[in-house]
């Protein structure tokens, strides 16, 4: 018999009383539990708690605010093994990247606690005398934190914390395939004692309450990472309500493999930057772009690394590639994958979903690198969000460039060459919000992060950057005498 979660509103754990099951993706079979299908009056009635709460809330001093988030994230830092298991049932990615998501999340919030100290505003001198000009910052208010399914710990921690510190209350909608993660940070922020309304947790599907949420006038910011046709939606209702949004999207994130000696080295660095979890990263490397002449000493070296990954439940020892999220994702990459065949481009290694044994409880599907590709392909222009790899060839740097830039999304790029010449042309022209230079697209605990184009809109997350969000700028001019 699976548990039965609620939404949290108001310090309450309650719902409307309808629920759907959550299944572990590396076996169908095991309900993870249930969890309530909201409807539009409770994430009314999460707003109305998260904007009572925010009078008070918002007048505590920072450093009151940090110390609650202090005792949350003692919590979150005793738990991270524990939480790294059900995250890791409940959406599939190799336990070893599950522990790491609640780890990064403590290094991150750590990090956040101290802007507590550091929401710094600006003072100039007057054109007047007895006239101080200052601008400080303020919280927004009520801020609604969307999230998706492929990293259930972090995103929402990466939202809801930087919000606490700034002063803003939170009504937090995971995604409907991995609420679980997202009751257990509650449970968290229930144990460390927050005041009732200031964290508030919906649970149930966007398409049915998501409109709702975004459209209530008593929120006043959207923080959203998820899917472009999505955040494209939010986009305008935040947009009819002069709401600020962050959104952070879908990408395409291309490699770029050009007079790089050491290929041997890049092999590796893109490979694990497109299979970990599965590929179902935002900023996953999904095309190399290599010269030709090095081409096919790449191509093999990816190919053997691909050899190596194991498949297998996430949990399971020496397990590298978990299953993927669902069926639904699983049918899609697959569509992918043939749709490439169908185009004419070449399987160099993996392409199948794995059968038999515990292969038949989930949706695996072997790494796969796909050559031969050209512009035109859909495996070479559309976001796959699987364990996908695909390569093209090209004769000159520019065109290397022009290529990647021909995306229209603009999240993570990478690049591998030794000439110094090309590395400045990239760090100038390439068009996403961050560039790697000579390693894959791993992101640090305090650096921003963010995309442009059809990947990301609003102030970059994590680090400095947050506040630009989670406050207002108030201009004040005072004559004191
Ligand atoms: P999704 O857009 O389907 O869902 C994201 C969230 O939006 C979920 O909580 C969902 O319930 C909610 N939602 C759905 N319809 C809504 C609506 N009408 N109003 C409000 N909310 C609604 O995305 P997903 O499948 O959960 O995640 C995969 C996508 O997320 C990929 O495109 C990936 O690139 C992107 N992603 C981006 C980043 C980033 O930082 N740029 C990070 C992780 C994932």
């Amino acid at each position: 018999m699976s548990n039965t979660y609620e939404n949290f509103i108001d310090g309450k754990w309650t719902s409307s009383g309808k629920y759907y099951d959550i299944h572990n993706p590396a076996d169908y079979d095991e309900i993870i539990g249930r969890f309530p299908l909201s409807e539009p009056r409770d994430t009314d009635a999460a707003v109305l708690a998260a904007h009572k709460a925010f009078l008070t809330w918002s007048r505590l001093l920072p450093m009151e605010r940090a110390q609650y988030v202090e005792r949350f994230v003692a919590l979150l830092d005793e738990k991270t093994n524990y939480l790294g298991e059900c995250l890791c049932m409940e959406q599939g990615k190799p336990l070893a990247e599950a522990v790491g998501e609640p780890s990064r999340g403590v290094k991150e919030c750590r990090y956040v606690i101290g802007e507590a100290t550091r929401l710094q505003g600006i003072s100039l001198p007057s054109e007047r005398q007895g006239v101080t000009n200052t601008v400080v910052r303020e919280p927004i208010g009520v801020v609604a934190a969307i999230t998706p399914w492929n990293f259930p710990l972090l995103t929402p921690l990466r939202k809801m914390i930087p919000a606490l510190v700034a002063g803003c209350t939170v009504v937090l909608k995971p995604s409907s395939d991995t609420p679980w993660c997202s009751v257990l940070l509650l449970e968290l922020i229930e144990k460390a004692g927050f005041p009732s309304g200031v964290v508030n947790l919906i649970i149930g599907r966007g398409s049915e309450i998501g409109d709702t949420l975004c459209g209530n006038p008593l929120v006043r910011g959207i923080t959203f990472t998820g899917s472009t046709v999505v955040g494209r939606r939010i986009n305008k209702i935040g947009a009819e309500h002069f709401v600020k949004v962050q959104l952070e999207m879908g990408g395409k994130n291309p490699a770029i493999v050009y007079d790089y000696a050491d290929i041997k080295t890049a092999a590796k660095s893109i490979a694990a930057a497109a299979f970990a979890n599965a590929g179902q990263r935002c900023t996953a490397v999904s095309r190399v772009l290599v010269k030709r002449q090095q081409a096919e000493e790449l191509e093999q070296a990816i190919v053997a690394i691909c050899k190596e990954y194991k498949l297998g439940p996430g949990l399971e020892k020496g397990t590298t590639i978990g299953p993927v999220v669902n069926k639904k994702a699983g049918d899609s990459i697959m569509g992918y994958i043939q749709k490439a065949r169908e185009q004419g481009a070449y399987i160099a290694v993996g392409g199948n979903r794995l059968s038999g044994g515990v292969y038949d409880k989930g949706f695996y599907i072997e790494p796969t690198l796909i050559t031969g590709v050209t512009a035109d392909m859909s495996v070479a222009r559309e976001e796959i969000f699987g364990p996908v790899l695909t390569v093209q060839r090209v004769d000159s740097f520019e065109e290397a460039l022009e290529v990647a830039n021909s995306s229209e999304y603009g999240l993570a790029s990478c690049v591998f060459t030794d000439i110094q010449a090309n590395i400045y042309t990239f760090m100038r022209e390439s068009q996403s919000g961050m560039v790697h230079i000579n390693h894959g697209s791993v992101s640090e605990s305090f650096m921003p992060f963010g995309g442009i184009k059809m990947s990301g809109l609003g102030p970059f997350s994590i680090g400095t950057t947050n506040k630009d969000f989670f406050t207002n700028l108030k201009v004040i001019y005072n004559q004191y005498i």
